[in-house]
């Protein structure tokens, strides 16, 4: 069978968070490569799935998504983005946001459609694409800062362009976008056919400026899919609970293809969310939070030889390490996993085409005593 087995996904191998984890498993190390706290959510949050689960809400859910959650979403995306969302057509609950990435590619790229995307990228974009039939049309967001970079960006347009994909907060780099560019980028779509898919995932872990929602852009907003994560907001990242809004006749198209990927997500997590949410304070703390967290580490990072600059948002922080070595980052991180007992991921492999910069990005959602205990290991360097 393997000779008329043809790969869909030739050039796509696991997935490096799963890769750095394990090697992270398998040799002791403190792992701060894959994105996630390394503690313990709120436990109201999690008694009150128990409290759903006993009062027997254990089957199915709607499709879009239980009614009371996406209300608290409509509440709460007014509430921060003044945009207001009809929960019944224009909300759908996801199983995490990767879910819903994959089912707004899906719902709107045609085969020989081209999709910019600013590189590097959140690493499930490219492969949702070429499954689609998409041609990926990469942007490079030039270091240090990788802010877009607006003259590229206009020159990927062209009348192949189905969709952009933007990230703001930004995962890898931590880089955010402003008003000014969001207003630029408005502009530049406003005459064009071009869908924009805005993942903001991170929109909670942000600590330059504020979160500039597309939903802050009427322009935008009537041609996008916003994306978010709960499993980021509530440090429940294995609960794989997300959600898109988007316009009606967009949203109709999304639930098509979200209905046949997953049809529902867990009933329990919903309600319990849904609960949560009419308690504001809960996620509107999260970015001091996390600043304190990146301000430790960035502390601590001092004594070490990476150079950085403090990352605007997301709980990542890139760090350059060629005053360390000039070895090739993927060589770097494993043999940074294996001698020095610390595992990162390699930026390189956030292209589609690997760029070599010395750059690792380290995930700092951890405990004071995990940071520091990892930083005193990068300082023999
Ligand atoms: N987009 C970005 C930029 C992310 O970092 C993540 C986190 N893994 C996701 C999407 C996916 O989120 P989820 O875990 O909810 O699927
Ligand atoms: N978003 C997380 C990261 O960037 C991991 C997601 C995953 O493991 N699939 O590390």
């Amino acid at each position: 069978m393997n000779s008329i087995l043809q790969s869909k996904l030739p050039n796509v191998g696991t997935t490096i968070f799963t890769v750095m984890s394990g090697l992270a498993t398998e040799y002791g190390a403190i792992n701060l490569s894959q994105g996630f706290p390394d503690f313990g959510s709120d436990e109201a949050l999690s008694e009150l799935v128990y409290t759903y689960m006993k009062k027997g809400m254990n089957q199915y859910a709607p499709m879009p998504g239980i009614m009371p959650l996406r209300e608290r979403i409509a509440e709460k995306t007014e509430a921060l983005y003044g945009y207001r969302l009809n929960p019944d057509t224009e909300i759908t609950v996801t199983s995490g946001a990767t879910e819903a990435l994959y089912a707004a590619i899906a719902a709107i790229v045609r085969q020989g459609d081209e999709v910019i995307v600013p590189e590097p990228c959140y690493d499930s974009y490219i492969p949702a694409i070429e499954l689609n039939g998409g041609t990926i049309v990469p942007v490079a967001l030039p270091a240090p800062d990788f802010h877009i970079n607006r003259e590229a960006l206009a020159a990927a347009i062209s009348p192949r362009t189905r969709a952009l994909i933007i990230n703001t907060p930004h995962n890898p780099t931590g880089a955010v976008m402003s008003a000014e560019d969001m207003q630029w980028l408005e502009n530049l779509l406003a005459d064009t056919d071009i869908f924009l898919i805005s993942d903001e995932v991170y929109e909670h872990i942000i600590f330059s400026g504020t979160h500039e929602s597309a939903l802050k852009y009427p322009r935008l907003a009537e041609r996008s899919f916003v994306i978010s994560s709960f499993g980021k907001t509530f440090h429940v990242t294995g609960w794989k609970v997300g959600y898109a809004v988007a316009p009606a006749p967009l949203m109709r198209e999304f639930r098509k293809v979200h209905q046949f990927l997953t049809f529902s997500t867990a009933t329990p997590l919903q309600y319990a969310i849904a609960d949560y949410l009419k308690q504001p304070e809960k996620y509107l703390h999260v970015p001091a939070f996390y600043q304190e967290k990146r301000d430790k580490f960035c502390a601590l990072m001092q004594e070490t030889r990476f150079r950085f600059t403090p990352s605007e948002g997301t709980y990542f922080q890139l760090a350059d390490y060629s005053a360390i070595s000039d070895e090739a980052d993927t060589d770097f991180a494993v043999r940074l996993t294996k001698e020095i007992g610390v595992a990162t991921v390699p930026v390189s492999v956030f292209y589609g085409q690997p760029k070599q910069e010395h750059l690792l990005r380290f995930c700092f959602a951890k405990t004071d005593q995990t940071l520091e205990r990892a930083v005193e290991r990068l300082a023999k360097l």
